[in-house]
């Protein structure tokens, strides 16, 4: 049995260090699993940066990391359906299963959930960590773990294109081509969405958007509302019927609100400032749907099927491989812009 555990601590703002920390014992509940791969999430990067994102602040050290995949070494003794040797990827909310979200099915909403690397939960990018089983899910032969650790982002794209009501023959805009973006690109496709065009300030984040499947692209870098919309109207033939905004950005927002046709849907992924301007009467006299998602419910199995089965290949958003001795420079390159995904690789 190991007794190194290398854990990437934020000790506090700008102190990212590899503490070895004791080999954690499993619960009844839980299982022990050796950590084989952990995808780098903006909000990582940003908790290193700053130290907090809104009323999470860092307050002691924490682990970070939340996308993660690896091999199940123990099993506490009330748990049935995994066994040591077992591929599994972490969804990394535990909620209460008590309160009237949990009980609704929405338990991304649950107000204790406790979520790895949310302060003061600790997160999964270390050797060797412990998750409440039922939150563990088992990987098919034909998905790695690489893959694996992709299924936390692309169910927040499963997440939000639900709730965007996005089927076939719809016409989606997204903007934002970051990992987020590009997700919510393969899955809107995958649903059916026969036009998709993608929107972003920077050249090469398009093109990977088009290599990926992007019927259309638009840099709006240099274009204001006005001339967005009749760009997006004359490249997609029509204005779009739901609009995911995955860049967080206000005047990406507005643009959703702008450009989305009436009676359509616009779903707010993207978490920039906490209050910004946008014209909400567009939403009103255009019954336009303005709709929110956090994170994901139910979504883990949909994401995994969907790349099992071949209709989704999350590999082309993975550019950028480290060790978890190198983690540092995996931060700084995530940090950088350069990458699309940067995945930490922790088993010796
Ligand atoms: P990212 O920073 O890698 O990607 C954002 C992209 O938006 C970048 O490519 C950037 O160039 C582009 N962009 C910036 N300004 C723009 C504009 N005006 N128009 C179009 N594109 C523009 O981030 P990511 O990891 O892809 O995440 C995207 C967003 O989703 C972030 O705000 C993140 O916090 C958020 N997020 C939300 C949830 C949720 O549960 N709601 C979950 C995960 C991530």
């Amino acid at each position: 049995m190991a007794t190194k555990n290398l854990c990437a601590v934020l000790r506090q703002k700008e102190e990212l260090v590899l503490e070895n920390r004791p080999v954690p014992e499993p619960l009844p509940h839980e299982v022990l699993i050796s950590i084989h791969t952990v995808g780098i999430c903006g909000s990582d990067v940003h908790y290193w940066k700053h130290g907090g994102i809104g009323d999470f602040i860092v307050k002691e050290p924490m682990i970070l990391g939340h996308e993660s995949s690896g091999i199940v070494v123990k099993t506490g003794n009330e748990v049935k359906h995994l066994k040591p040797g077992d591929k599994v990827c972490i969804e990394p909310g535990v909620p209460c299963r008590r309160c009237e979200f949990c009980l609704d099915g929405r338990y991304n909403l649950c107000p204790d959930i406790q979520f790895c690397a949310t302060p003061p939960v600790d997160g999964s990018l270390c050797q060797f960590y412990c998750h409440d089983a039922a939150f563990c899910y088992k990987l098919p032969d034909n998905v790695s773990l690489e893959e694996g650790a992709l299924m936390e982002p692309l169910s927040v794209a499963v997440h939000a294109c639900r709730r965007s009501q996005v089927t076939a023959g719809k016409s989606v805009l997204i903007c934002g081509a970051g990992p987020i973006g590009l997700a919510n690109l393969l899955t809107s496709k995958a649903l059916g969405a026969t036009r998709v065009c993608v929107t972003d300030i920077s050249e090469n984040r398009l093109d990977v958007a088009k290599k990926l499947g992007a019927t259309y692209k638009l840099n709006v870098k240099d274009l204001d509302s006005k001339m967005a919309i009749e760009k997006i109207k004359s490249i997609m033939g029509g204005l779009p019927d739901i609009t995911i905004e995955c860049s967080g950005a206000e005047s990406s927002v507005k643009l959703a609100l702008l450009v989305t046709k009436s009676g359509g849907v616009v779903t707010c992924v993207g978490l920039g400032a906490p209050e910004i301007k946008i014209p909400i009467m567009e939403a009103s006299v255009r019954e336009v749907d303005i709709k929110g998602i956090f994170r994901y419910a139910h979504c883990y199995p949909t994401a995994i099927e969907l790349v099992s089965s071949g209709v989704i290949d999350v590999k082309p958003l993975i550019t950028h491989h480290f060790n978890l001795e190198n983690m540092l420079k995996a931060f700084e390159t995530s940090a950088s812009g350069a990458a699309i995904k940067v995945l930490i690789h922790c088993s010796e």
